[in-house]
Protein backbone atom coordinates (compact mmCIF):
# COMPACT_ATOMS: atom_id res chain seq x y z
CA UNK A 1 0.00 0.00 0.00
CA UNK A 2 1.58 3.21 -1.29
CA UNK A 3 0.11 6.70 0.04
CA UNK A 4 0.52 9.84 -1.90
CA UNK A 5 1.09 9.72 -5.77
CA UNK A 6 3.83 12.08 -6.11
CA UNK A 7 7.37 11.81 -7.13
CA UNK A 8 7.99 9.08 -4.18
CA UNK A 9 4.67 7.23 -4.33
CA UNK A 10 4.84 7.27 -8.43
CA UNK A 11 8.51 6.18 -8.95
CA UNK A 12 8.13 3.97 -6.12
CA UNK A 13 5.02 1.86 -7.64
CA UNK A 14 5.98 2.37 -11.05
CA UNK A 15 9.42 0.50 -10.37
CA UNK A 16 7.57 -2.51 -7.61
CA UNK A 17 5.43 -3.06 -9.76
CA UNK A 18 8.52 -3.88 -12.85
CA UNK A 19 10.52 -5.67 -10.21
CA UNK A 20 7.73 -7.88 -8.69
CA UNK A 21 6.69 -8.32 -12.25
CA UNK A 22 9.78 -9.96 -13.26
CA UNK A 23 10.15 -11.96 -10.57
CA UNK A 24 6.29 -13.22 -11.19
CA UNK A 25 5.30 -12.78 -7.97
CA UNK A 26 1.54 -11.93 -7.62
CA UNK A 27 1.64 -8.79 -5.18
CA UNK A 28 -0.93 -6.51 -5.52
CA UNK A 29 0.41 -2.88 -5.32
CA UNK A 30 -2.31 -0.14 -4.57
CA UNK A 31 -1.76 3.62 -4.43
CA UNK A 32 -3.58 5.74 -2.34
CA UNK A 33 -4.16 9.47 -3.37
CA UNK A 34 -6.75 12.17 -3.36
CA UNK A 35 -5.23 12.94 -7.01
CA UNK A 36 -5.42 10.74 -10.06
CA UNK A 37 -2.61 11.80 -11.27
CA UNK A 38 1.20 12.52 -10.17
CA UNK A 39 1.89 16.33 -10.62
CA UNK A 40 5.11 17.73 -11.70
CA UNK A 41 5.45 20.64 -9.60
CA UNK A 42 8.57 22.37 -10.87
CA UNK A 43 6.73 23.12 -13.77
CA UNK A 44 3.68 24.95 -11.63
CA UNK A 45 5.13 28.71 -12.15
CA UNK A 46 4.87 28.18 -16.07
CA UNK A 47 1.04 26.80 -14.99
CA UNK A 48 0.41 29.92 -13.12
CA UNK A 49 2.30 32.68 -15.56
CA UNK A 50 -0.18 30.90 -18.70
CA UNK A 51 2.73 29.16 -20.77
CA UNK A 52 2.02 25.83 -19.85
CA UNK A 53 -1.46 23.96 -19.88
CA UNK A 54 -2.15 22.37 -16.18
CA UNK A 55 -2.91 18.64 -17.78
CA UNK A 56 0.03 18.73 -19.15
CA UNK A 57 1.97 18.37 -15.90
CA UNK A 58 -0.50 16.08 -14.59
CA UNK A 59 0.89 12.78 -15.57
CA UNK A 60 -2.57 9.91 -14.97
CA UNK A 61 -1.81 7.23 -13.12
CA UNK A 62 -4.30 5.06 -15.11
CA UNK A 63 -1.94 5.31 -18.21
CA UNK A 64 1.12 5.72 -16.34
CA UNK A 65 1.57 2.83 -13.60
CA UNK A 66 0.90 -0.44 -14.87
CA UNK A 67 -0.24 -3.41 -12.57
CA UNK A 68 -0.90 -0.83 -9.91
CA UNK A 69 -4.15 -0.41 -8.28
CA UNK A 70 -5.30 3.20 -7.59
CA UNK A 71 -7.79 4.01 -4.68
CA UNK A 72 -8.92 7.66 -4.84
CA UNK A 73 -8.78 9.41 -0.99
CA UNK A 74 -7.15 11.02 1.55
CA UNK A 75 -5.60 8.94 3.92
CA UNK A 76 -6.60 10.05 7.49
CA UNK A 77 -5.02 7.04 10.38
CA UNK A 78 -3.24 4.73 10.17
CA UNK A 79 -3.77 1.71 13.00
CA UNK A 80 0.51 -0.44 12.74
CA UNK A 81 -1.25 -2.84 14.59
CA UNK A 82 -3.75 -3.92 12.77
CA UNK A 83 -1.90 -3.08 9.84
CA UNK A 84 -4.86 -1.25 8.51
CA UNK A 85 -5.94 2.50 7.44
CA UNK A 86 -8.33 4.63 7.11
CA UNK A 87 -9.34 6.94 4.60
CA UNK A 88 -12.08 9.37 3.54
CA UNK A 89 -13.33 8.83 0.28
CA UNK A 90 -13.89 11.13 -3.10
CA UNK A 91 -17.79 11.43 -1.32
CA UNK A 92 -16.09 12.09 1.93
CA UNK A 93 -16.84 8.59 3.49
CA UNK A 94 -14.93 7.26 5.54
CA UNK A 95 -13.59 3.43 4.44
CA UNK A 96 -10.96 0.91 5.55
CA UNK A 97 -8.44 -0.88 4.03
CA UNK A 98 -5.31 -3.72 5.34
CA UNK A 99 -1.79 -3.66 3.81
CA UNK A 100 0.85 -5.95 4.32
CA UNK A 101 3.56 -3.39 3.55
CA UNK A 102 3.02 0.39 3.81
CA UNK A 103 4.95 3.30 2.15
CA UNK A 104 4.02 6.35 2.74
CA UNK A 105 4.49 9.16 0.88
CA UNK A 106 2.41 11.96 1.45
CA UNK A 107 4.68 14.70 0.72
CA UNK A 108 4.40 17.95 2.57
CA UNK A 109 2.14 20.94 2.39
CA UNK A 110 3.14 24.66 2.64
CA UNK A 111 3.50 26.10 5.59
CA UNK A 112 1.31 28.39 7.15
CA UNK A 113 2.22 30.71 9.76
CA UNK A 114 -0.50 32.18 12.48
CA UNK A 115 -0.38 35.69 10.12
CA UNK A 116 -3.82 37.09 10.43
CA UNK A 117 -5.56 36.78 7.52
CA UNK A 118 -2.95 34.73 5.67
CA UNK A 119 -5.06 31.48 5.43
CA UNK A 120 -7.86 33.40 4.35
CA UNK A 121 -6.43 35.98 1.91
CA UNK A 122 -3.60 34.38 0.51
CA UNK A 123 -3.08 31.42 -1.85
CA UNK A 124 0.06 28.77 -2.15
CA UNK A 125 1.67 26.95 -5.57
CA UNK A 126 1.40 23.34 -4.35
CA UNK A 127 -1.47 22.32 -6.50
CA UNK A 128 -2.94 22.48 -9.88
CA UNK A 129 -5.69 24.20 -8.32
CA UNK A 130 -3.91 26.69 -7.01
CA UNK A 131 -1.56 27.37 -10.07
CA UNK A 132 -4.80 27.81 -11.85
CA UNK A 133 -6.21 30.24 -8.96
CA UNK A 134 -3.27 32.60 -9.19
CA UNK A 135 -3.15 32.58 -13.09
CA UNK A 136 -7.23 33.46 -13.25
CA UNK A 137 -6.91 36.20 -10.46
CA UNK A 138 -4.16 38.13 -11.38
CA UNK A 139 -5.69 38.02 -14.68
CA UNK A 140 -9.29 38.96 -13.58
CA UNK A 141 -7.39 42.07 -11.48
CA UNK A 142 -6.27 43.28 -14.50
CA UNK A 143 -9.34 43.37 -16.47
CA UNK A 144 -11.30 44.92 -13.35
CA UNK A 145 -8.17 47.43 -12.76
CA UNK A 146 -9.36 48.30 -16.19
CA UNK A 147 -12.69 49.45 -15.95
CA UNK A 148 -12.16 50.49 -12.06
CA UNK A 149 -13.13 54.32 -11.48
CA UNK A 150 -11.03 54.88 -8.21
CA UNK A 151 -7.23 54.94 -9.31
CA UNK A 152 -6.32 53.77 -5.53
CA UNK A 153 -8.57 50.50 -6.20
CA UNK A 154 -7.32 50.23 -9.73
CA UNK A 155 -3.48 50.38 -8.21
CA UNK A 156 -3.92 47.51 -5.82
CA UNK A 157 -5.83 45.56 -8.37
CA UNK A 158 -2.42 45.95 -10.25
CA UNK A 159 -0.20 44.96 -7.41
CA UNK A 160 1.06 41.55 -6.38
CA UNK A 161 2.73 40.53 -3.35
CA UNK A 162 4.70 36.99 -3.59
CA UNK A 163 6.14 35.60 -0.14
CA UNK A 164 9.56 33.47 -0.46
CA UNK A 165 12.26 34.22 -2.47
CA UNK A 166 13.65 30.38 -2.76
CA UNK A 167 13.22 29.22 -6.28
CA UNK A 168 9.54 28.23 -6.40
CA UNK A 169 8.73 32.09 -5.35
CA UNK A 170 11.25 33.45 -7.34
CA UNK A 171 9.91 31.68 -10.56
CA UNK A 172 6.55 32.32 -9.96
CA UNK A 173 7.05 36.18 -9.71
CA UNK A 174 9.21 35.83 -12.79
CA UNK A 175 6.54 34.23 -14.47
CA UNK A 176 3.84 36.37 -13.06
CA UNK A 177 5.36 39.20 -14.46
CA UNK A 178 5.83 37.64 -17.79
CA UNK A 179 2.06 37.52 -17.98
CA UNK A 180 1.07 40.67 -16.96
CA UNK A 181 4.06 42.16 -19.64
CA UNK A 182 1.54 39.86 -22.24
CA UNK A 183 -2.27 41.26 -20.59
CA UNK A 184 -0.84 44.99 -20.65
CA UNK A 185 0.46 44.59 -24.62
CA UNK A 186 -2.74 42.56 -25.49
CA UNK A 187 -5.32 44.77 -23.84
CA UNK A 188 -3.55 48.22 -23.96
CA UNK A 189 -2.40 49.34 -20.74
CA UNK A 190 1.07 50.46 -19.16
CA UNK A 191 3.10 47.35 -18.23
CA UNK A 192 4.96 49.35 -15.67
CA UNK A 193 1.33 50.04 -13.84
CA UNK A 194 1.41 46.52 -13.07
CA UNK A 195 3.56 45.67 -10.09
CA UNK A 196 5.33 42.99 -8.40
CA UNK A 197 6.49 43.20 -4.56
CA UNK A 198 9.04 39.94 -3.63
CA UNK A 199 9.66 39.61 0.11
CA UNK A 200 11.52 36.95 2.24
CA UNK A 201 12.93 36.91 5.48
CA UNK A 202 16.01 35.79 4.00
CA UNK A 203 18.98 38.35 3.06
CA UNK A 204 19.33 36.35 -0.30
CA UNK A 205 17.26 35.97 -3.29
CA UNK A 206 17.38 31.91 -3.47
CA UNK A 207 20.28 30.49 -1.17
CA UNK A 208 19.77 27.05 -2.79
CA UNK A 209 21.66 28.19 -5.86
CA UNK A 210 24.55 29.72 -4.24
CA UNK A 211 25.47 33.70 -3.84
CA UNK A 212 27.01 33.98 -7.45
CA UNK A 213 23.90 32.97 -8.94
CA UNK A 214 21.29 34.15 -6.21
CA UNK A 215 23.28 37.82 -7.30
CA UNK A 216 22.76 37.39 -11.00
CA UNK A 217 18.82 36.27 -10.40
CA UNK A 218 18.16 39.58 -7.92
CA UNK A 219 19.64 41.81 -10.65
CA UNK A 220 17.22 40.18 -13.00
CA UNK A 221 14.07 40.41 -11.61
CA UNK A 222 15.28 44.34 -10.24
CA UNK A 223 15.53 45.02 -13.76
CA UNK A 224 12.46 43.45 -14.51
CA UNK A 225 10.87 46.25 -12.44
CA UNK A 226 9.66 43.67 -9.56
CA UNK A 227 10.39 45.14 -5.98
CA UNK A 228 12.57 42.84 -3.89
CA UNK A 229 12.25 44.08 -0.16
CA UNK A 230 14.95 41.07 1.71
CA UNK A 231 14.78 40.81 5.49
CA UNK A 232 11.14 41.41 5.36
CA UNK A 233 7.61 39.76 6.01
CA UNK A 234 3.95 39.94 6.43
CA UNK A 235 2.85 40.72 9.95
CA UNK A 236 -1.29 40.83 8.51
CA UNK A 237 -3.03 40.51 5.58
CA UNK A 238 -6.38 41.80 4.23
CA UNK A 239 -8.73 41.29 1.19
CA UNK A 240 -7.51 44.84 -0.28
CA UNK A 241 -4.41 45.43 1.34
CA UNK A 242 -1.56 43.60 3.65
CA UNK A 243 0.86 45.51 6.34
CA UNK A 244 4.71 44.02 6.63
CA UNK A 245 6.51 43.56 9.60
CA UNK A 246 7.91 47.43 9.39
CA UNK A 247 4.16 48.49 9.65
CA UNK A 248 4.52 50.23 5.86
CA UNK A 249 1.23 49.06 3.90
CA UNK A 250 0.40 47.64 0.97
CA UNK A 251 -2.61 47.94 -1.08
CA UNK A 252 -3.07 44.67 -2.96
CA UNK A 253 -5.73 41.77 -4.01
CA UNK A 254 -3.35 39.52 -4.72
CA UNK A 255 -1.00 37.49 -2.02
CA UNK A 256 0.92 34.51 -2.91
CA UNK A 257 2.48 32.32 0.20
CA UNK A 258 5.54 30.60 -0.95
CA UNK A 259 7.83 30.34 2.03
CA UNK A 260 8.37 26.61 2.50
CA UNK A 261 7.18 23.13 3.10
CA UNK A 262 5.91 20.94 6.06
CA UNK A 263 5.29 17.25 6.18
CA UNK A 264 2.05 16.25 5.29
CA UNK A 265 -0.81 16.52 8.28
CA UNK A 266 -1.23 12.87 8.17
CA UNK A 267 2.55 12.13 9.50
CA UNK A 268 2.05 14.20 12.48
CA UNK A 269 -0.87 12.48 13.16
CA UNK A 270 0.59 8.77 12.95
CA UNK A 271 1.87 9.26 16.53
CA UNK A 272 5.34 8.43 15.46
CA UNK A 273 8.84 11.28 16.33
CA UNK A 274 9.19 13.32 13.35
CA UNK A 275 12.14 15.71 12.46
CA UNK A 276 11.29 19.41 11.36
CA UNK A 277 7.67 18.21 10.79
CA UNK A 278 8.96 15.06 9.17
CA UNK A 279 8.62 11.20 9.95
CA UNK A 280 12.01 9.80 10.89
CA UNK A 281 13.26 7.19 9.24
CA UNK A 282 16.59 5.15 8.82
CA UNK A 283 19.28 5.26 5.62
CA UNK A 284 17.11 1.87 4.61
CA UNK A 285 13.95 4.34 4.81
CA UNK A 286 12.41 1.95 7.27
CA UNK A 287 10.36 3.24 9.96
CA UNK A 288 12.33 2.54 13.50
CA UNK A 289 10.83 -0.20 15.29
CA UNK A 290 8.42 -1.33 12.43
CA UNK A 291 9.98 -3.30 9.64
CA UNK A 292 7.23 -3.73 7.53
CA UNK A 293 6.46 0.55 7.19
CA UNK A 294 8.29 2.58 4.95
CA UNK A 295 8.84 6.34 4.24
CA UNK A 296 10.76 9.02 2.02
CA UNK A 297 10.10 12.10 0.01
CA UNK A 298 8.88 15.77 1.69
CA UNK A 299 7.48 13.76 4.36
CA UNK A 300 10.30 11.83 5.93
CA UNK A 301 13.60 12.77 7.44
CA UNK A 302 15.85 10.79 5.26
CA UNK A 303 19.03 10.95 6.63
CA UNK A 304 21.59 12.22 4.06
CA UNK A 305 24.66 10.25 4.37
CA UNK A 306 26.62 12.64 2.08
CA UNK A 307 26.39 15.01 4.94
CA UNK A 308 26.43 13.38 8.25
CA UNK A 309 23.61 14.90 10.94
CA UNK A 310 21.74 16.70 8.24
CA UNK A 311 18.70 15.27 6.53
CA UNK A 312 17.92 15.30 2.52
CA UNK A 313 15.71 18.73 1.62
CA UNK A 314 12.70 18.66 0.09
CA UNK A 315 13.34 18.38 -3.44
CA UNK A 316 12.02 16.24 -6.69
CA UNK A 317 15.48 15.48 -6.80
CA UNK A 318 16.15 13.26 -4.09
CA UNK A 319 12.34 12.30 -3.97
CA UNK A 320 12.78 10.54 -7.55
CA UNK A 321 15.59 8.61 -6.40
CA UNK A 322 14.35 7.60 -2.84
CA UNK A 323 11.38 5.89 -4.97
CA UNK A 324 13.82 3.93 -6.36
CA UNK A 325 15.21 3.24 -3.62
CA UNK A 326 11.88 2.62 -1.55
CA UNK A 327 10.85 -0.33 -3.99
CA UNK A 328 13.62 -1.95 -3.75
CA UNK A 329 13.92 -2.06 -0.55
CA UNK A 330 9.58 -3.31 -0.26
CA UNK A 331 10.74 -5.59 -2.43
CA UNK A 332 13.53 -6.85 -0.23
CA UNK A 333 11.40 -6.73 2.44
CA UNK A 334 9.00 -9.51 0.63
CA UNK A 335 12.10 -11.79 -0.44
CA UNK A 336 13.49 -10.48 -3.89
CA UNK A 337 16.77 -9.07 -3.77
CA UNK A 338 18.66 -6.99 -1.36
CA UNK A 339 17.82 -3.52 0.93
CA UNK A 340 20.18 -0.67 0.35
CA UNK A 341 21.02 2.49 2.03
CA UNK A 342 19.49 5.80 0.56
CA UNK A 343 22.62 8.05 -0.78
CA UNK A 344 22.64 10.24 -3.30
CA UNK A 345 24.93 13.39 -3.84
CA UNK A 346 22.77 16.62 -4.75
CA UNK A 347 23.06 17.65 -8.61
CA UNK A 348 22.50 21.26 -8.58
CA UNK A 349 19.56 23.11 -9.30
CA UNK A 350 17.88 24.52 -12.62
CA UNK A 351 16.01 27.89 -11.77
CA UNK A 352 13.58 29.18 -15.01
CA UNK A 353 13.27 33.26 -14.65
CA UNK A 354 10.73 33.79 -17.20
CA UNK A 355 11.24 34.75 -20.95
CA UNK A 356 14.98 34.22 -21.94
CA UNK A 357 16.79 34.00 -19.03
CA UNK A 358 16.92 30.99 -15.95
CA UNK A 359 19.80 30.30 -14.15
CA UNK A 360 21.07 26.07 -13.09
CA UNK A 361 23.88 25.00 -11.62
CA UNK A 362 23.67 21.76 -12.75
CA UNK A 363 27.06 19.50 -11.35
CA UNK A 364 28.09 22.53 -9.85
CA UNK A 365 29.00 24.34 -12.79
CA UNK A 366 27.20 27.40 -12.74
CA UNK A 367 24.80 28.93 -15.48
CA UNK A 368 22.74 31.71 -16.00
CA UNK A 369 21.24 33.35 -19.19
CA UNK A 370 19.93 31.89 -22.35
CA UNK A 371 22.37 28.66 -22.14
CA UNK A 372 20.79 28.21 -18.22
CA UNK A 373 17.01 28.66 -20.12
CA UNK A 374 18.26 25.48 -22.42
CA UNK A 375 19.77 23.42 -20.05
CA UNK A 376 16.50 24.45 -17.49
CA UNK A 377 14.14 23.65 -20.54
CA UNK A 378 15.82 20.14 -21.67
CA UNK A 379 16.13 19.04 -17.98
CA UNK A 380 12.51 19.53 -17.60
CA UNK A 381 11.81 17.85 -20.86
CA UNK A 382 13.87 14.66 -19.23
CA UNK A 383 12.44 14.86 -16.21
CA UNK A 384 8.68 14.51 -16.53
CA UNK A 385 7.51 10.72 -16.29
CA UNK A 386 5.78 10.21 -19.53
CA UNK A 387 6.37 10.90 -22.94
CA UNK A 388 2.82 12.51 -24.45
CA UNK A 389 3.43 15.03 -21.26
CA UNK A 390 6.89 15.69 -22.25
CA UNK A 391 5.27 16.45 -25.89
CA UNK A 392 2.80 18.32 -24.81
CA UNK A 393 5.19 20.91 -22.90
CA UNK A 394 7.49 21.28 -25.52
CA UNK A 395 4.69 22.35 -27.47
CA UNK A 396 3.78 24.63 -25.32
CA UNK A 397 7.65 26.02 -24.76
CA UNK A 398 7.72 26.28 -28.82
CA UNK A 399 3.91 28.44 -29.18
CA UNK A 400 5.65 30.54 -26.43
CA UNK A 401 8.45 31.14 -28.27
CA UNK A 402 6.66 31.87 -31.69
CA UNK A 403 3.51 33.48 -30.35
CA UNK A 404 2.15 35.91 -27.74
CA UNK A 405 0.97 34.38 -24.73
CA UNK A 406 -2.50 33.67 -23.81
CA UNK A 407 -4.64 36.05 -21.78
CA UNK A 408 -7.45 34.20 -20.38
CA UNK A 409 -9.13 33.63 -17.26
CA UNK A 410 -11.14 30.50 -17.71
CA UNK A 411 -12.17 29.97 -13.93
CA UNK A 412 -11.43 26.07 -13.43
CA UNK A 413 -10.67 26.80 -10.01
CA UNK A 414 -12.34 29.31 -7.89
CA UNK A 415 -11.22 31.19 -4.86
CA UNK A 416 -12.39 28.29 -2.24
CA UNK A 417 -11.08 25.30 -4.49
CA UNK A 418 -7.83 27.13 -4.22
CA UNK A 419 -7.58 27.87 -0.28
CA UNK A 420 -5.11 26.12 1.84
CA UNK A 421 -7.50 23.44 3.48
CA UNK A 422 -9.59 22.75 0.22
CA UNK A 423 -6.54 22.21 -2.64
CA UNK A 424 -3.84 20.85 0.10
CA UNK A 425 -5.60 19.38 3.27
CA UNK A 426 -4.31 21.89 5.34
CA UNK A 427 -6.31 22.21 8.72
CA UNK A 428 -6.39 25.89 9.07
CA UNK A 429 -4.17 27.01 12.19
CA UNK A 430 -5.81 28.69 15.35
CA UNK A 431 -5.03 32.58 15.59
CA UNK A 432 -3.99 33.31 19.04
C1 LIG B 1 6.13 25.21 -7.18
C2 LIG B 1 7.15 24.15 -6.87
C3 LIG B 1 8.29 24.05 -7.65
C4 LIG B 1 9.25 23.07 -7.37
N1 LIG B 1 10.36 22.99 -8.16
C5 LIG B 1 11.27 22.04 -7.91
C6 LIG B 1 12.43 21.92 -8.74
O1 LIG B 1 12.61 22.69 -9.70
N2 LIG B 1 13.32 20.93 -8.45
C7 LIG B 1 13.15 20.08 -7.40
O2 LIG B 1 13.99 19.22 -7.17
N3 LIG B 1 12.07 20.17 -6.60
C8 LIG B 1 11.14 21.12 -6.82
N4 LIG B 1 10.04 21.21 -6.01
C9 LIG B 1 9.91 20.31 -4.86
C10 LIG B 1 9.25 19.00 -5.26
O3 LIG B 1 8.01 19.27 -5.84
C11 LIG B 1 9.03 18.12 -4.04
O4 LIG B 1 10.25 17.92 -3.37
C12 LIG B 1 8.44 16.77 -4.46
O5 LIG B 1 7.17 16.97 -5.03
C13 LIG B 1 8.34 15.81 -3.29
O6 LIG B 1 7.79 14.61 -3.74
P1 LIG B 1 6.86 13.74 -2.76
O7 LIG B 1 6.47 12.53 -3.52
O8 LIG B 1 7.52 13.55 -1.46
O9 LIG B 1 5.61 14.67 -2.48
P2 LIG B 1 4.54 15.22 -3.50
O10 LIG B 1 5.08 15.30 -4.86
O11 LIG B 1 4.02 16.47 -2.86
O12 LIG B 1 3.39 14.12 -3.49
C14 LIG B 1 2.63 13.83 -2.37
C15 LIG B 1 1.43 13.01 -2.80
O13 LIG B 1 0.74 12.53 -1.66
C16 LIG B 1 -0.64 12.82 -1.78
N5 LIG B 1 -1.17 12.94 -0.41
C17 LIG B 1 -1.02 13.94 0.46
N6 LIG B 1 -1.65 13.65 1.63
C18 LIG B 1 -2.20 12.41 1.47
C19 LIG B 1 -2.96 11.58 2.31
N7 LIG B 1 -3.29 11.93 3.56
N8 LIG B 1 -3.39 10.40 1.82
C20 LIG B 1 -3.07 10.01 0.55
N9 LIG B 1 -2.32 10.76 -0.30
C21 LIG B 1 -1.88 11.94 0.17
C22 LIG B 1 -0.66 14.11 -2.60
O14 LIG B 1 -1.91 14.32 -3.20
C23 LIG B 1 0.43 13.80 -3.62
O15 LIG B 1 -0.07 12.99 -4.62
C24 LIG B 1 9.06 22.18 -6.28
C25 LIG B 1 7.90 22.27 -5.51
C26 LIG B 1 6.95 23.25 -5.79
C27 LIG B 1 5.71 23.34 -4.95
Amino acid sequence: MIVGSGFTGFTCARRLSRILRRRHDDVDITVISPVDYMLYTPLLPDVAGGVVDARFVAVPLANALKGVRLVRGRVEGVDFAQRSLTYCDLERRQRRMSWDRLVLTPGSVTRLFDIPGLAEHARGLKTAAEALYLRDHIVEQLELANIEDDPRVAAARRTVVVVGASYSGTELVAQLRALADAAAKQMRFDADSVKFVLLDTAEQVMPEVGEKLGKAALKVLRRRGIDVRLGMTLKEVHADHVVLKDDSRIDTHTVAWVTGVTGAPLISDLGLPTEKGRLKVQPDLQVPEHPEVFAAGDAAAVPDLTQPGKITPPTAQHATRQGKVLARNVAASLGHGTAKEYKHRNLGLVVDLGPHYAVANPLNVHLSGFPAKVVTRAYHLYAIPRPVNRWAVSLAYLTDALFARSVVSIGLSSQDDAQFSTSEGIPLPKIS
